[in-house]
């Protein structure tokens, strides 16, 4: 057929209403999408109402495509926002952050708090030269002193740059060239798995030859030694601390950057994407309101996510302060000390949202349902998922094991370069499909199309495009604005449509289920199958739980099917029982979703390839799977586990 669609495999049959009493007291109700369908400009207005505004916008939108500008000359100060108004409307004294550090030390952060914290932070980064306009690089592990960073920048209406403290110098390097930034902020150290790590030893490495920044502004977190630079370097607790602690907050322009971020590197080059004031924290602290039915000073709301990506930064500092969120925020890894530190946290805290990825969500399952058993749950209401697809099993597990059956499960599509969540049930009104993302949200709109951008309609499956703008949209790449219309605009230019790399399709109902990218799409005699839909079919297994597959390149059929999979803490596999494991899974991929779909090869691992923010990385399985060089892996998390997997590839074979 003309146009290349992707092939729609699984089916699902089962699907959640919110519980009972749910709806009654949701944040939304069903009439929103019709609103917002009928007025797409006056509903994004309502939503901006929500928050302070020095200046009020005379025009919601100005569609220059691809440029936007949203809420046209309105004026508002992002710290403002997130902090001041809510101490001045009498709610200092509510905890705006539980902080748990990794060893085991504790913070509690109220509002009026944070308030004297950022404007304390606000002087000591005037005094050190930071103005409007400005970029301040930020590399720090998840301690407050991240979070009013950010907002000490945001209320100078200078733009962050944050890098996740795990990147390497190179990393914040090119970072700190691309974005001119004048400050670093970074600590002496950060502890992960338990131990203290240096810090400043790489942030001194990154930033040798880095002729825009002037200062490094250094937390003391781990007591750690540290390389000094008389003059240029600068304790945070001599610089901030003795700072009066007020500071008059000056509105921006809505159309003020607000930060820089790096999309995590999936795909090749870290891009800059930019965000800007106004309507980036207008539709962060709409969807974080009622995707995750927040309620102000009652929900204890906890994002795993790390600020160094977009999660953080949308939905632990805008999103949720804006909204006069209670957060929980923890330094470390989910093992440290032992397998059951978050469900411990939830117990503790009485956390009611829970916001993570699936690729813990799958590494709880790999673990066992017997840690979540341990500990009281019961506080959850709602559960969220962000990163990748969640497998309908996962997604099955998650339900179970963690919510009880009793918490309508929010499986959130966006990206760096939506700003915001776009694709995501609303738990008081959807009934959720297990590993769908359902709809879009209220005032977004998106489309599902062929390569000749014709809709594929109920039950196919295409490219994901977003077809009208949406307030929080990124405003270009930093630099670089070629790469901006090449990277998102080119491919569906005559329509003039965002196009976001992923395949997706419709259900027979007109649910969205996202497929992966297209870039990894297999295409195996003529049929194009997404990675999605058979990674779900081999985590359906109950020894599986968790896989990623690859098209390899195959005399016979174009490309064949080799999949990586890691089995559940309890399945039995040995020498002896492999041949017959390996059967039966490809077996049973070929009973869920068809004989097409059948890997060529199975291999089981220890691991897999993962960015560090936790998504699996396809190419380099490709490289393994094709019997090349393994590429680029300066990206992952881990770069032991290809070698891993490469010399395990020819033991572990599976054919017929
Ligand atoms: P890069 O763009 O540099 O390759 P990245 O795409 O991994 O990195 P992010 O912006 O953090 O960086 O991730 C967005 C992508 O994550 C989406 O395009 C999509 O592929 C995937 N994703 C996020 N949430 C979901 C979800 N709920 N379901 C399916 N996929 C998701
Ligand atoms: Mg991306």
């Amino acid at each position: 057929m003309s146009g290349a669609t992707l092939d729609n495999l699984s089916t699902e049959s089962r699907s959640f209403p919110p519980p009972e009493g749910f709806a009654d007291q949701a944040n939304a109700t069903a009439d929103w999408y019709d609103r917002a369908d009928a007025d797409r400009e006056a509903f994004w207005a309502e939503q901006a109402d929500r928050l302070a505004w020095a200046e009020r916008w005379d025009q919601v939108l100005d569609w220059q495509p691809p440029f936007a500008k949203w809420f046209v000359g309105g004026k508002l100060n992002v710290a403002y926002n997130c902090v001041d108004r809510h101490v001045e409307a009498g709610h200092g004294e509510q905890v705006a952050f539980h902080w748990e550090g990794e060893p085991g030390d504790t913070r509690t952060v109220t509002y009026a708090e944070l308030q004297r914290d950022v404007c304390k932070a606000a002087n000591a980064l005037t005094e050190l030269g930071v103005r409007a306009g400005d970029r301040v690089a930020i590399q720090l592990p998840m301690i407050p002193e991240a979070v009013v960073s950010m907002l000490a920048c945001a209320r100078l209406g200078a733009a962050h740059s944050v890098v996740f403290g795990g990147f390497s110098p190179g990393a914040l390097k090119a970072r700190v060239l691309d974005a001119e930034a004048k400050l670093l902020i970074t600590s002496d150290g950060q502890f992960r798995r338990g131990k203290p790590a240096p810090m400043k030893e790489n942030t001194d490495q990154a930033i040798a030859e880095t002729p825009s920044i002037e200062h490094v502004l250094v937390v003391k977190r781990t007591e750690t030694e540290v390389p000094w630079t008389e003059g240029r370097d600068v304790w945070w607790h001599e610089a901030v601390d003795r700072q009066p602690d007020t500071h008059e907050a000056e509105a921006f322009d809505a159309e003020n950057p607000l930060f820089i971020l790096y999309t995590s590197g999936t795909t090749g080059t870290p891009k800059g994407i930019l965000h800007t004031s106004g309507g980036y924290l207008t539709q962060a602290a709409y969807t974080h309101h009622v995707v995750f039915d927040h309620k102000p000073g009652e929900s204890v709301y906890w994002c795993t996510a790390d600020i160094g990506w977009v999660t953080g930064h949308s939905y632990i500092v805008y999103g949720p302060l804006a909204n006069r969120a209670t957060s929980v925020m923890y330094e470390g890894t989910p093992n440290t000390p032992h397998e059951g530190r978050h469900f411990e946290i939830i117990q503790k805290y009485g956390v009611t949202i829970y916001y993570t990825a699936p690729t813990l969500i799958r590494t709880f399952m790999k673990w066992g349902k017997e840690i979540p058993e341990k500990y009281d749950l019961s506080s959850l209401k709602v559960l969220g998922s962000v990163g990748e697809s969640i497998n309908p099993e996962a997604w099955m597990w998650y339900r179970e094991n963690i919510g009880h059956d009793n918490c309508p499960i929010v499986d959130t599509w966006w990206q760096t370069e939506t700003g915001a969540i776009m694709i995501a049930p609303l738990p008081g009104v959807t009934a959720a499909k297990p590993g769908s993302a359902m709809r879009t949200l209220p005032g977004i709109s998106a489309e599902i199309v062929t390569e000749e951008a014709e809709p594929v309609g109920p039950g196919g499956g295409g490219y994901l495009v977003l077809d009208k703008p949406w307030p929080a949209m990124l405003r270009g790449i930093w630099g670089d604005e070629e790469r901006y219309r090449d990277t998102y605009w080119s491919r569906f230019a005559d329509q003039g449509y965002y196009f976001a790399g992923d395949g997706a399709k419709y259900d027979d109902d007109g649910a969205i289920w996202l497929l992966g990218r297209v870039d990894d799409v297999m295409n195996v005699s003529g049929h194009r199958i997404s990675t999605t839909e058979v990674e779900s079919a081999l985590v359906s297994h109950p020894t599986v739980a968790e896989a990623a597959v690859v098209g390899a390149a195959d005399a016979t059929t174009g490309q064949a099917i080799v999949a990586f999979v890691i089995l559940r803490g309890n399945a039995a596999y040995d020498e002896s029982t492999s041949e017959t494991v390996l059967k039966e899974l490809r077996d049973h991929v070929a009973k869920e979703i068809g004989p097409i779909a059948k890997p060529r090869q199975i291999m089981v691992v220890q691991e897999l390839p993962k960015t560090r923010s936790g998504k699996i990385m396809r190419r380099l399985l490709r490289d393994v799977a094709e019997n090349r060089e393994v590429g680029d892996v300066t990206t992952l998390a881990d770069s032991s586990v290809m070698n891993l997997i490469s010399d395990g590839l020819n033991k572990g074979k599976s054919e017929d």
